[in-house]
This record gives C-alpha cells, sequence and structure tokens, in this order.
C-alpha cells in the first residue's frame, strides 16, 4: 500500500451505469461491479480506499447547486479521515461541479480529483477502469493539492474545465490552463501551476446556499433586448454573458445595450466571458466591446462559462454585496482566470 488512504464518493454518471430499456441509466452497488471488474483497486501498490455510494446515483444532467454544496459538505465534514478524494460523477455537469466544488471548499489543500468515464466499467472495452486507477494514482503522489479532473489523458485543474468532446475517450479539455498532469506510461507533473495564495474569501464552507439565482446566455446574431428583460425579470442576481470573441455584442442595437444597462443598474452582476473555447475577454479592445463595458458588463478574462456561473454563485452564497461580488468576479481566487 501506499499509506495513503482515498474515499471514492460514487455520485453516479455513465461510470457506473446499466444498460436498460431506454439506453444507460444509473445503477446501485458499484462495490459489487469493482470487486468484479476492477480487483486491481485493491492492488497493494494502491493506497486503501473506502468507497462511499449514494443511495440514489445520479445522471449528472439532473445535478443542482444543491448537489455541489452537499458534495462539498460530505468532504469537508470527511476531510480529517482521508488524504484525498476521488468523486465519480456524469461527465455531462462535471465541470460545473469541478468549478463549484474549488470555490465551496476555499482554501483548503487537500485533494479532490474528479472522474467519471464515457463508457461504464459494466461494459467489457471500457474506459471507467483507467480513469478511476488515474484518480487515485494522482492523490498518492501527493502532488495534486486543489480539485481537479482526470480523464483520459490528463489531470486538469477543476476550474479550468470543460467537456469538449461528446463521444471520444478524452472528453474534458482544459483551453486556457496548461494540465497538471498528462498521463502516459507514467504520471507526469507540470509542476508550474500554483494557485494563487489563498484570498480568505472562502472559509470553511459558505453557508448553505441553494438557489438558483444566476443565468447563461449565449449572444446570437439578432439577439431581442427582451431576452436579458426576461432574465432580469425571473429576480436573477447574476448572468454569464457569452460574447463573441474578445467580448463584442450587438452594441448596434440600442435597445440590446438599454437592456443590459438596466439590468446592471437593478443590480444584476453581468460577467463577459468568450464563446471561443480558448482564449480571453478584452472588454476594450473593440469599440463594440467598450460599449458593453460602458453598459455595466464586467469582463470574465479567460473564465469557462461554469467556472463564471459557479463563482457566481459561490459568491452570492457568501452574502457579499454587489460591489463585492463584482469585484472578485475580476479576480483569481482559486486559479480560474488570468487576468494578464
Ligand atoms: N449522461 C451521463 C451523465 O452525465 C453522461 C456521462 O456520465 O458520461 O450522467
Amino acid at each position: 500500500m501506499s499509506g495513503k488512504s482515498v474515499a471514492i464518493i460514487y455520485t453516479g454518471g455513465t461510470f457506473g451505469m446499466r444498460p436498460s430499456e431506454k439506453g444507460y441509466a444509473p445503477a446501485r452497488d458499484l462495490d459489487a461491479l469493482i470487486r468484479e471488474r476492477l480487483p486491481e483497486l485493491s492492488a497493494e501498490s494502491m493506497p486503501a480506499y473506502e468507497l462511499i455510494e449514494y443511495d440514489d446515483p445520479l445522471e449528472s444532467s439532473n445535478a443542482t447547486p444543491h448537489h455541489w454544496y452537499h458534495l462539498a459538505e460530505q468532504i469537508a465534514g470527511a476531510a480529517d479521515r482521508f488524504d484525498g478524494f476521488v468523486v465519480i460523477h456524469g461527465t455531462d455537469t462535471l465541470a460545473y461541479t469541478a468549478s463549484a466544488l474549488s470555490f465551496l471548499l476555499g482554501g483548503s489543500r487537500k485533494p479532490v480529483i474528479l472522474t467519471g468515464s464515457q463508457i461504464p466499467l459494466c461494459e467489457v472495452r471500457n474506459d471507467a477502469a483507467g480513469n478511476l486507477i488515474g484518480a487515485v494514482q494522482a492523490i498518492a503522489t501527493g502532488k495534486i493539492k486543489e480539485v481537479g479532473v482526470c480523464f483520459g489523458r490528463h489531470v486538469l485543474r477543476g476550474n479550468r474545465t470543460t467537456k469538449v468532446n461528446a463521444t471520444e475517450l478524452d472528453a474534458f479539455a482544459s483551453p486556457n490552463f496548461p494540465p497538471l498532469a498528462e498521463i502516459g506510461t507514467e504520471l507526469r507533473f507540470n509542476g508550474t501551476n500554483g494557485l494563487p495564495s489563498d484570498s480568505g474569501i472562502f472559509g470553511e464552507l459558505p453557508p448553505p446556499y441553494h438557489a438558483c439565482n444566476s443565468a447563461v446566455l449565449r449572444i446570437f446574431p439578432g439577439i431581442p433586448e427582451r431576452f436579458i428583460d426576461a432574465i432580469v425579470d425571473t429576480g436573477a442576481v447574476g448572468i454569464v454573458l457569452r460574447c463573441y470573441g474578445v467580448g463584442t455584442g450587438p452594441t448596434a442595437d440600442p435597445q440590446f445595450l438599454a437592456a443590459l444597462e438596466r439590468a446592471s443598474t437593478a443590480g444584476v452582476i453581468i460577467v463577459a466571458v468568450s464563446q471561443c473555447p480558448e482564449g480571453s475577454v478584452s472588454l476594450r479592445r473593440y469599440a463594440a466591446g467598450s460599449a458593453l463595458a460602458d453598459a455595466g458588463v464586467l469582463s470574465g478574462f479567460d473564465m469557462t462559462t461554469e467556472a463564471a456561473f459557479t463563482k457566481l454563485h459561490a459568491l452570492f452564497a457568501l452574502g457579499l454585496d454587489r460591489s463585492a461580488v463584482a469585484a472578485l468576479m475580476q479576480q483569481d481566487l482559486r486559479g480560474e482566470l488570468t487576468t494578464s
């Protein structure tokens, strides 16, 4: 044994699914399946593990902020007992959960690695076995001190991760940040990816906050301003605005601009991220971006949509006022953005 002990939390996802009449569906008793299909997990060279299974494993497209919070509580509550946590999760919203945990778990340096698979462990040929072994081994090295995602050939920073492929086995990428480690014949760590020093913004765990008061809106040609008004009318406190390129939008439409201004004057935090998977928002680069900034839109720099959305959620959970949330959205708190 490596001398480490790892908790494996099975939340659901394809990893443990079984075929049903309607297609793959979440299934219980991963323990039995692991014993049958993955005895290597108990090999001498592996850390000791404890498997914690959800009673009702989740299809991750049903995950809500409540699930992020429950998971964060579970991890924080057991942190003293384990050297690290592996979370088995469906791939569809895995990047949201990984991003959310990176904020909710605050300054913790305990490794939390999310993984899953594109093919269930019950199938003869699958990617589940390798992904789980990789995640557990990554923790055993002691070199990961944050929330990460182990999938395919990489270990990625959790809040930089996005699902980029619906069918291939390398389903995740971290387009604006190098992998924490490459998984080849050995685990090769990139030692230069340190986290910023703890801002202290997030303490042990923010108070319970299950509201879903933010929205994501992707700008498209001809977008009517009433879409913005409709979001504001729901009582939303934040909008992640997926802009074109470095942060532009239809600013020749005075009604669109007026709707943004109305929203930000009403106190809604509007954060621009790019529709492009790579690169960063730079609102003052084009007049069309400056107009957005003048209407109150903030730069989300190179954050993924998932990071921006869950960061808004976590900051509002702290009960911070609008100006504090606005300022913090533009700062690097957990390695989620690069300002330069
Ligand atoms: N629909 C599944 C889920 O997200 C996909 C997967 O796990 O790969 O739960």
